[in-house]
């Protein structure tokens, strides 16, 4: 597979050269491999990633989304905070899965480079440290996938996942355009969400009132 169209692509809407997108893209492509499986054309896989929203690695996640195709928009791609590189790829058509973990010496090494020290240091990913990513990111590429990570054995994960709602109506009191389960009829009205919301807020105001009587100065 080759791994530079995505690695371009991930960059583009990542916004910035980055070496843990690499990692990800090659930790998605090698889970893909280890399944058997192709990329998501449309809801085939389903991906958790193990970082935690404070990550600095979080290409790792973008890596993963566009190599496997398990996109956040398809809502395939979910976070387990564990504050690790590492992520489960799941083949919904067999229920079954691998988990590929970023070894602690890849680890290691990645914030031993000069790229690592300068976000940490300034907090930043892009400006600065851009031209100290490309030679640590091009060295990511360059070793085999068995020094970068490891592997479980694929094992058996079966998820429950909605199909998709082809029909959309208008709320009655909004007139936005909605999803026909988000809006059920209530009284003889299709209201949205919010709309729901807000006429529940005007009854219980309008009976609170009219149980304590008129307001008094
Ligand atoms: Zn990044
Ligand atoms: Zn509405």
């Amino acid at each position: 597979m080759d791994l530079l169209p995505f690695i371009r692509c991930g960059t583009l809407a990542h916004g910035h050269l980055c070496p843990p997108l690499v990692l990800g893209t090659r930790a998605g492509a090698a889970a893909m491999e280890r399944l058997g499986v192709g990329r998501a054309v449309e809801r085939e896989l389903l991906a958790i990633v193990e970082l935690g929203s404070d990550h600095y690695a979080q290409g790792f996640a973008d890596g993963v989304q566009f190599v496997t195709g398990c996109t956040f928009g398809k809502e395939l791609i979910f976070r387990l905070p564990h504050g690790k590189a590492g992520v489960q790829l799941v083949d919904q058509a067999r229920d079954r899965a691998v988990r590929v973990t970023v070894r602690p010496e890849t680890i290691g090494r990645l914030e031993e480079t000069e790229w690592f020290r300068a976000c940490q240091s300034s907090g930043q990913f892009a400006n600065g440290s851009d031209q100290l990513a490309g030679p640590t990111a091009d060295a990511l590429l360059s070793v085999p996938e068995d020094s970068l990570f490891t592997f479980s054995p694929v094992f058996p994960l079966g998820l429950d996942r909605p199909s998709p709602t082809f029909e959309s109506v208008r709320c009655d009191s909004c007139g936005e355009s909605v999803l026909a389960p988000y809006a059920p009829v209530i009284d003889g009205q299709r209201l949205c969400a919010v709309c729901q919301e807000r006429s529940r807020a005007r009854a219980e105001f309008i009976s609170q009132h009219r149980s304590d009587g008129p307001i008094k100065e």
